[in-house]
């Protein structure tokens, strides 16, 4: 049996990384926020496929929008933590980790229906001290390792042997040394990139590439995971002409066509035997069981 999980960030548009230096966090508020049709682009792809998938959201969206939380849950989806204040978590200090953290879960416990256990780190800034963090609050799995090795702001923790990879094996899940569960980005290797499937690098990936990705991970690996932001199905946000060339293309990039190559690719995903799509909880619930 193979598993897909579909994971979606809930942040709005201004609160990008690649943004930060045009819109800072005291800036925020003032910012329009498109969140809620943005979100619902998705939630109306996801119906229609019938398919449930793990949001991981933004505390501070979650405090200002909880009746968007409280839709994404009672339509079955998974609610996990984003962080509050999506700061890299190898520029705080480990008291603030902790706090951001904890601060995220008091806002979207009680506006979920069950209990918070999974997280995903702002820009998969994840830390050693984060995972244990993770540990003590009880949570059951991080989602948050990207192996894409051209980005400073992905975090490194020491999960497997590395060098197992080199032929682009796709490690789909694997447990920490202090328990946590661990959920790395689905990626292959093409000409020695470690190449995830979502974010940009969805957007950047031509079609027929992507079908030749999900293919290549599920030669090696029995769960695949996809992940998207809301912003990224939306055509129509702001454009800060002011960006940097790098940074403009990064964020802008066929916005227009996410959604119908999502909409694809879940169409082929179904198509395949023996898989089945999950939530990352129902697979650290899977998983548990088998170890
Ligand atoms: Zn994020």
């Amino acid at each position: 049996m193979k598993y897909v999980v579909f994971s979606i960030d809930i942040e709005d548009w201004f609160q990008v990384e690649n943004l930060k230096n045009r819109i800072q966090y005291h800036e925020w508020g003032l910012k329009e926020s498109r969140i809620d049709e943005s979100t619902r682009v998705v939630l109306e792809i996801l119906k229609r496929r019938n398919i449930r998938a793990t949001f991981f959201i933004l505390g501070w969206i979650a405090e200002r929008k909880p009746a968007l939380v409280k839709e994404i849950a009672s339509q079955g989806h998974e609610i996990a933590s984003h962080g509050y204040k999506h700061e890299l978590l190898h520029k705080i200090d480990d008291s603030t980790v902790e706090s951001d953290i904890r601060k995220s879960v008091e806002i979207l416990r009680p506006l979920s229906r069950s209990k918070i256990v999974g997280y995903r780190a702002p820009s998969f800034s994840i830390t050693k001290t984060a995972t244990g963090v993770l540990k003590a609050m009880n949570f059951a799995y991080d989602a948050s390792l990207n192996d894409f090795q051209f980005n400073r702001r992905y975090g490194k923790i020491a999960t497997y042997d590395r060098t197992s990879r080199t032929d682009g094996e796709a490690v789909s899940w694997t447990i920490l040394e202090n328990d946590l569960i661990e959920f790395p980005i689905s990626v292959n290797t093409y000409l020695t990139i470690y190449w995830p499937l979502g974010g940009g690098y969805f957007r950047l990936s031509p079609m027929w590439f992507i079908r030749k990705q999900l293919r290549d991970i599920f030669r090696k690996s029995d769960i695949v995971s996809i992940y998207l932001h809301p912003w990224e199905f939306d055509p129509g946000q702001p454009r800060l002409k002011s960006l940097s060339a790098n940074y403009y293309f990064r964020h802008y990039y066929g916005l227009g066509k996410t959604a119908d190559k999502i909409d694809n690719l879940i169409k082929l995903v179904k198509n395949f035997p023996d898989v089945k799509i999950k939530t990352f909880g129902e697979m650290a619930k899977i998983l548990a069981r088998r170890v």
